[in-house]
Formats: structure tokens, sequence, C-alpha cells
């Protein structure tokens, strides 16, 4: 199996340590490329460092993730810009909404996903078109609304780490948006629903990520003792969403995969 990571939060503090070594059994777990979540003004350019110290294996994005929108200035903004002249990074973003937890006061979460936007579509403009990697919790009309101001004007959009109900994912897949699934549909809790949703999903649109180092998958076996979850754990996350679409799990990881490269323009 050839998989690849498309939510991998690796510039976490909680990698510094034994990071090579996390790389490594990723590798031996089947894991080929990695894209590495650039979630806020610190973290993003450090997500791009990672990307050009493992030239053909990890890529980047580079955003600002709606926890961290009270950051977005005119300065954040320049350097968001800049960051995406390098071909490293593929994707702009981790940006959206999210109401769910409200770190950032909600009419800053949108002034920071429309700037956002705004670099998408300028991109797309300038014919050097980058997919946007999105984010979205608790705030789908909004989401919807603001995202319908830039119709026609971005290249391809996935929505990371979906966690919502039908209605969401209808709406994403009529317009043609990509889905991340993550280990979130191994929690007996809260992802349960996602279970049978999956089977919705069309191969060419779906894609996998373990949005590392959270989201541990509650149905691994056994279960890390420090409870973080690594890129390695996404051939668990894979074989349990074969399973739910009733697919082979061979057949799933490689359909995934070659939609990542096409997303993504990642080489084979
Ligand atoms: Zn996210």
């Amino acid at each position: 199996m050839q998989l690849i990571d498309i939510g991998a939060n690796l510039t976490h503090e909680s990698f510094e340590r034994d990071l090579d070594a996390v790389l490594e059994r990723a590798r031996a777990a089947g894991v080929v490329q990695m894209v590495v979540t650039g979630a806020d003004r610190a973290h993003s350019p450090r997500a791009l460092e990672l990307a050009r110290r493992h030239p053909g294996f990890l890529y980047a994005t580079a955003g600002v993730h709606p926890h961290h929108a009270v950051e977005y200035t005119d300065e954040c903004d320049a350097e968001m810009r800049a960051l995406q002249e390098h071909p490293e990074v593929v994707a702009v973003g981790e940006c959206g909404l999210d109401y769910n937890r409200d770190f950032s006061p909600r009419p800053a979460q949108r002034r920071a996903f429309e700037r956002q936007l705004q670099i998408a579509a300028d991109l797309h403009a300038a014919g050097r078109s980058k997919p946007l990697f999105l984010h979205q919790r608790d705030a789908h009309d909004d989401f919807l609304s603001m995202m319908r101001n830039f119709d026609g004007q971005h290249g391809p959009a996935v929505v990371h780490c979906f966690t919502a109900e039908r209605r969401e994912l209808f709406d994403y897949l009529d317009r043609d948006w990509y889905i991340g699934i993550t280990g979130w549909l191994c929690d007996e809790r809260r992802g349960a629903h996602l279970r049978e949703l999956v089977r919705h999903i069309p191969h060419e649109r779906l894609m996998i990520e373990t949005d590392s180092p959270y989201l541990l998958p509650r149905t691994l076996r056994p279960m890390p003792k420090d409870r973080r979850n690594e890129p390695a754990f996404l051939a668990h996350i894979v074989e349990e969403l074969a399973r739910d679409r009733g697919e082979d799990v061979t057949l799933t990881a490689a359909r995934a995969t070659a939609t990542t490269r096409t997303f993504f323009g990642l080489p084979g």
C-alpha cells in the first residue's frame, strides 16, 4: 500500500524530540508522502522548512486556522502570500471557520478566512492556482456563503477532517469539493455517523489524513502510552475506512493516493 497523509501537524511541539523516528515509522507503514499542515503565522514557515528538508516526501500548506484568526494582520497576509511563492507549499490554508470552540471571535474568523480566500483567488487569476485546504466546524451556513462569494475564482478545495452530517457532506460534494477523512471515524462516541456516511463519498473525492498529533484513532491497538497520533497510524484509518465502504483496503488506499496526487499536484 502507498498512502498519503494530507493532514499532518508535524511542526507540533510533541514531534520535536523524535521527528526522524516518526517519519521512519510512517515510511515503514506505507506512507509515501505527507502534507504538513501550516495553521498559523509561526508554524506555516516551519512547515515549509520541514518540506524543504525532505524533498519529495513532505509538502506543506500555508495558512491561518480560525483558532488563530486574531493574528491575521496585514503583515501576516504578506507572509502568507510570500509562502505561496514556494513550490513545496501545495495549498492555501488551513483556513476556514470554527464556531465550535470560538477561540477567535467570529468576525475575526470571517475576516481571516476571506483574506485567505482572496490569496487563492489571486493565485488562480494569475494562472498559478493552488488548492484550498479548508476547516469547517459548526459554521456550515456562513462557510458556504463565504465560499459562494469566491465561486469560480479558486482551484480545487478539500474540507479536511470532515466530521459533520449528511447535509454538509452532500453540500460539499454538490460543489465538487473533496473530503478528508481522519480517525474521527474510529470514535464511537462522536464519529459513529461517519461509518455510514463515508460510503457516499465517490473515490475521486476522497482523501485520508491523521491530523496528527491530534485525533488518535480510538480503535487502534495497542494504544500508544502518550496518546499521540502519528502518520504511521494512517494505515489503521484506511483499514477502518475501507471496511465501512465495503471495499478492499488496497483499492481504497490506491484510489485515495491517486486522488491526492492529482489534487495537490504531487509527483508519483
Ligand atoms: Zn482542521
